[in-house]
């Protein structure tokens, strides 16, 4: 390591115990900041432990529904987001104003609400679910009640197939996922034809339909640990690759496609961004009280639900 990152991470670590702070970071984020989090996981995993953790600041390595999220269930902490500007391409495709418009065409719909969406959908929605228990949300509404699945069409399309429900489906996607196409899957394949191919299901349904496992990028690491092969062909943001050849050195990980899957918004916060941020204890994530009331009871009901 440079003498200079070394320099910041211990800088980073006095600051840390000084203000009780704890660093979450998503599985996207640089292989760096992954390093120097307490914890790493998916937005389920990180949900949970902004609501559990007894640390007087969290400093949010993500994107901003995410901090959202957390401010939302830790209100009594703070909540720090390095970078204000770390955006979701997916997020940005539903407003509160178009959920409640929405309603109006399906007065009897329940409006689940993936959590890659802003508070105030949240704050619109019966229920908040991750990609890593989205079936499990689904299995629990009533089969006569109507669903309206905001906002991704892709995870919709999945958990509609796995669960043999008929969804209404928002018209949002993640640009990074559902950048990859069928034929990426058959050119992988060609390339390491004796790896198993573990994809998110953000990815189009003629992706997900070539895959040998679908999963949130938690279950990413457990499926490694359950399927049999060595190797893996991951069809999701490439940050992804780090935890796991940090979780299962002995296998061998190959992205899906040789470039095109990175998220950018999950690769701006640097070392000396998190330093920034302990420093001066912002910038700092709120959500005004109305909305945030309302956005905690979906994503609490949210938290009840196991993962599938
Ligand atoms: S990878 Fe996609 S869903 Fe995740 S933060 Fe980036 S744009 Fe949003």
């Amino acid at each position: 390591m440079h003498d200079d990152a070394a320099a910041i991470i211990n800088r980073i670590q006095q600051l840390k115990r000084e203000h009780r702070a704890i660093i979450l970071a998503h599985n996207y984020e640089p292989p760096e900041i992954q390093d120097l989090a307490d914890i790493t996981g998916d937005s389920l995993g990180l949900s949970v432990q902004a609501a559990a953790t007894d640390a007087g600041v969290i400093v949010f390595c993500g994107v901003s529904f995410m901090a959202e999220s957390a401010a939302i269930l830790a209100p009594e902490k703070r909540v720090i987001l390095p970078r204000q500007e770390c955006g979701c391409g997916l997020a940005d495709t539903a407003t509160a104003a178009q959920v409640r418009e929405a309603r109006r065409r399906h007065p009897d719909a329940v409006v689940i609400t993936y959590v890659n969406s802003s508070a105030a959908v949240k704050a619109e929605s019966d229920i908040c679910c991750t990609s890593g228990n989205a079936v499990n949300v689904i299995k629990r509404v009533p089969a006569d009640r109507e669903i309206l699945f905001v906002p991704d069409r892709n995870l919709g399309a999945w958990v509609q197939q796995q669960t043999g429900r008929r969804l209404i489906l928002w018209n949002g996607c993640c640009p990074v996922h559902d950048a990859i196409r069928a034929d990426d899957v058959r050119a992988a394949r060609a390339r390491h034809p004796e790896a198993a191919v573990i994809v998110h299901p953000e990815c189009r349904p003629e992706v997900t339909a070539l895959a040998d496992a679908v999963c949130s990028t938690g279950g990413m690491l457990a499926a490694v640990d359950r399927l049999p092969p060595r190797e893996f062909i991951i069809g999701t943001e490439e940050g992804m690759l780090h935890p796991l050849r940090r979780a299962a050195p002995d296998r061998i990980f190959h992205p899906l496609k040789m470039n095109g899957m990175i998220c950018a918004d999950m690769k701006k916060i640097s070392l000396v961004d998190v330093l920034r941020a302990l420093e001066k204890q912002e910038p700092v994530v709120s959500v005004d009280q109305d909305t945030a009331v309302r956005a905690r009871s979906a994503l609490e009901r949210m938290l009840d639900v196991p993962r599938n």
